[in-house]
């Protein structure tokens, strides 16, 4: 092992003004699962996503896909289409609902769910006899989908759509911010996002009884009274006032972690440009803004030597982090027997390809000792 520091996938940046709002709840005694901070956070990502958006915010990314599922009506024995190629976080809350997942597979140039085969699955759904009620896309690390198509898709089809884009804030399709796309959005504040409020999410609303009703879902759903009476099973899902002085400092240096992000990217893509073996997931065409939330690569040609996986662990034994892509759902245990339609190409991508380190706290000495692993591994 290296005696050297570790280099983290994606580690935590705090930007310096996050403990002076964990402070002031500290000072005001607002150690609750509400109060200022957790107002002036869904304002900031209000300010930031820009009109007609309401955020909502929660203990986490996973809470708010489960509440978007809520809003979407999924109920016991309804189906939803869902991105294969993601974290279980985009479809976990769907067998909390007692729904069934059918995976659709993703396109090889933005990663992402592939709209042809999203038709392909809702011709097919629709032809057995049940019309989904619901797709949940995703923007793989930071990476814009095609979002205007598979919005179209949706509309033309009349399902609800949920974007996750719990990886890709600061990310943008055709000028327009991702997290304002589908009929509702959801954001992760997990560890080793690209903001990070230790835990913690958001869903973003269209409309502001919407948000109101997620508010209500979200503690415990408690009618109006003096007593605590429920007219619906609700959740105890809402963030809590420290938590959101965080994301309150985090929006501050949003823009400038995006920006080293990509600064990251951008090495990656100088270092391996004269590579046959290796590729860097990249932007396809002008209308994708990628928050680049991590870097990732693909062996286009890989042998017993040279391959994800013993990158992976030559950069381990240099402690350095790296990780694979996700597992694609359809290929998870727990998913075992659900329907998928595609073609292979999540899997394709999971078998060659490994996320690179990606902080936005990386320094010049960080990169250089990844450079200099990288070429003693390719030599
Ligand atoms: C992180 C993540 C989630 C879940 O967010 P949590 O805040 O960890 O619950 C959902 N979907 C994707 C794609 C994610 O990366």
């Amino acid at each position: 092992m290296s005696e050297l520091p570790k280099i983290w996938l994606s580690s935590p940046h705090m930007g310096g003004t996050e403990q002076n709002y964990v402070n002031e709840a500290f000072a005001q005694n607002w150690i609750a699962p509400l109060g200022p901070n957790v107002n002036g956070f869904e304002q900031a990502i209000e300010d930031y996503l820009g009109p007609g958006n309401h955020a909502a915010c929660l203990s986490s990314g996973t809470a708010a896909i489960h509440l978007a599922l809520l809003h979407a009506g999924v109920g016991a024995g309804d189906e939803v289409l869902c991105q294969s190629f993601t974290f279980c976080g985009t479809s976990n809350p769907i067998i909390y609902q007692g729904a069934t997942p059918v995976f659709v597979d993703s396109e090889a140039t933005t990663w992402n769910m592939s709209p042809e085969h999203l038709e392909t699955a809702i011709k097919a759904r629709m032809a057995a006899g049940v019309k989904p009620k619901a797709v949940l896309m995703v923007h793989l690390y930071g990476m814009p989908a095609q979002i205007d198509k598979i919005e179209a898709i949706c509309k033309q089809y009349g399902i609800f759509l949920i974007e996750d884009a719990a990886e890709a804030l600061g990310s943008s399709y055709k000028g327009r911010k991702c997290g304002t796309f589908g009929d509702l959005s959801i954001l992760s504040f997990n560890g080793n996002k690209i903001i990070t409020t230790s835990g913690g999410g958001a869903l973003v609303c269209r409309t502001e009884a919407q948000k109101q009703k997620t508010v209500f879902w979200a503690t415990q759903a408690r009618d109006q009274a003096p007593h605590y009476q429920h007219s619906e099973i609700g959740y105890n899902y809402r963030m809590s006032n420290i938590v959101a002085g965080i994301g309150r400092g985090q929006m501050e240096v949003l823009d400038k972690h995006v920006a080293l992000r990509r600064k990251n990217n951008e090495f990656y893509r100088d270092l391996f440009k004269d590579s046959d073996l290796v590729e860097v997931l990249e932007e396809s065409s002008e209308d994708a803004y990628s928050n680049h939330w991590l870097s990732a690569i693909i062996f286009k040609k890989s042998d017993d030597q040279r391959n994800n996986e013993k990158l992976r662990i030559f950069l381990q034994a240099n402690n350095i982090e790296s990780r694979p892509l996700w597992k694609p759902m359809h290929l998870q245990p727990v998913f075992d027997g659900a329907l998928f339609y595609g073609d292979g190409t999540a899997e394709e991508l999971f078998k060659k390809g490994l996320c690179m380190p990606s902080g936005s706290n990386l320094t010049d000495a960080d990169r250089d000792r990844i450079k200099k692993a990288i070429l003693q591994f390719m030599e």
